[in-house]
């Protein structure tokens, strides 16, 4: 049987596994339950299986005996084949469930609104499909079930624990997918060479001035009214300093100064979020936008503290593995379920910090279940965000699949 078939024929182990996560959500980096569940779905598996130590991962290591290894020693230092890496993220968000499903989540205020719960089900599915195939497994796969992607940086933490060496050598291939709740009907997969999701980082700025009586605004100094200026003029360097086809995104979440009407503040402090599709555009952004709210403080007599705190890079597509995981998944899923992606997400994602060292691809899959409009259905995030099941047995043959083919080509 095909990888197809044998996906299809353990669905529902699948589906178990995906909403036993589901009932029982963790967030961060920190997913003891959700770590156990997947340990017993690989339980048995032929896996070197190593778990983090700042963060509840698991890294397991399939080796194939399909590459033959000179003098047939050991298949460990290089001689096994190429390494692929197939990442899943395990975690959840602080998010109230309102789906009203059967195995909704039974943690109050936290959801697995994001989908990850399907990843993690599907990274174990494909792990079974491949381990069953490991006599004919011409190299090695890497399977990184990783927390925290939800603003932890999971994923960074696993780089530094050594998930892109855990085979022994460097992976040279890493693919992710990230199921959707909206936006494509269960079952089709889009994706795009280059910018595939933003980078976010977070600027913070306080203004420093002198704080005095409302009524005499010329004993004091003022920061109110030179923040409200770098509001304003940070989004017009957006329009006026930034290449329209190369767009950064700037918005004021949060703002904060003062305590009643007639009493100047000391200080007023503002947050952004801050997106951009380039790492030339990121760099920039951050130079010219320092500067800018540097300068206005000064104009002021004022004195400004502003730091852009570290978030995620832009997800950069390698263009030949895009095109090689494109190429795969039609197949798998035929031509007219594949699409060409025309623009960059404008979410982010930490599987940037793996693409920044390792080529690879990040894939979405529709997971918008059947009778509902992916144009409207509630999007990831939300509360009443549904993820078909469908997509299990795809995903998992999907994961399978490219690193099938991928060991195969090199
Ligand atoms: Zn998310
Ligand atoms: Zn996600």
């Amino acid at each position: 049987m095909g990888v197809r078939d044998d996906a299809e024929a353990i669905a529902p182990e699948l589906a178990g596994l995906r909403r036993a996560i589901h009932r029982e959500p963790e967030i961060g980096l920190d997913l003891p339950g959700t770590q156990r569940k997947v340990l017993a779905a690989l339980d048995g598996l032929p896996l070197e299986i190593s778990l983090g130590t700042a963060l509840s991962s698991v890294t397991a290591v399939l080796r194939g005996e399909g590459a033959a290894a000179p003098g047939g020693g050991d298949a460990k230092g290089g001689d096994g084949g190429p390494v692929v890496l197939l990442r899943g993220d395990m975690d959840a968000l602080p998010v109230t469930e309102r789906t009203g499903l059967d195995y909704a989540s039974r943690t109050e205020g936290v959801m697995h609104a994001c989908g990850h719960d399907l990843h993690t089900a599907m990274l174990a599915g494909a792990a079974r499909l491949l381990a069953a195939r490991r006599r004919e497994l011409p190299g090695t796969v890497v399977f990184m079930f990783q927390p925290g992607e939800e603003g932890h940086a999971g994923a960074r933490h696993m780089i530094s624990e050594g998930v892109l060496d855990a085979a022994g050598q460097r992976p040279v291939a890493a693919y992710a997918l990230h199921v959707a709740s909206a936006d494509w009907p269960a079952g089709v997969c889009s994706t795009r060479p280059g910018p595939m999701l933003a980078a976010a980082e977070v600027l913070a700025v306080t203004v420093h001035g002198h704080g005095g009586h409302g009524s005499e605004p010329h004993h004091a100094a003022d920061p109110i009214p030179a923040a409200c200026e770098m509001v304003t003029a940070l989004q017009t360097l957006v329009t006026r300093k930034f290449d329209v086809f190369d767009p950064v995104v700037i918005t004021f979440g949060s703002n904060d100064a003062g305590t009643t009407d007639n009493v100047i503040p000391d200080d007023a402090t503002f947050l952004a979020t801050v997106r951009s599709f380039s790492p030339e555009a990121r760099h920039r952004l951050r130079e010219s936008a320092l500067a800018l709210v540097g300068g206005i403080a000064t104009a002021h007599g004022l004195t400004v503290s502003a730091e852009f705190r570290d978030g995620y890079p832009v997800t950069v597509n390698d263009e030949a593995e895009t095109r090689f995981a494109s190429g795969v998944a039609a197949g798998l899923l035929g031509e007219e379920r594949c699409l060409a992606q025309p623009n960059p997400m404008t979410g982010a994602e930490d599987f940037s910090f793996v693409l920044e060292q390792v080529p690879g691809a990040f894939l979405m899959l529709g997971a918008c279940p059947p009778g509902a409009d992916p144009a409207t259905a509630p999007n990831n995030h939300a509360g009443d965000a549904v993820f078909d099941d469908s997509v299990l047995a795809t995903g998992a043959a999907l994961y399978a699949e490219l690193a099938l083919q991928r060991m195969a080509r090199s």
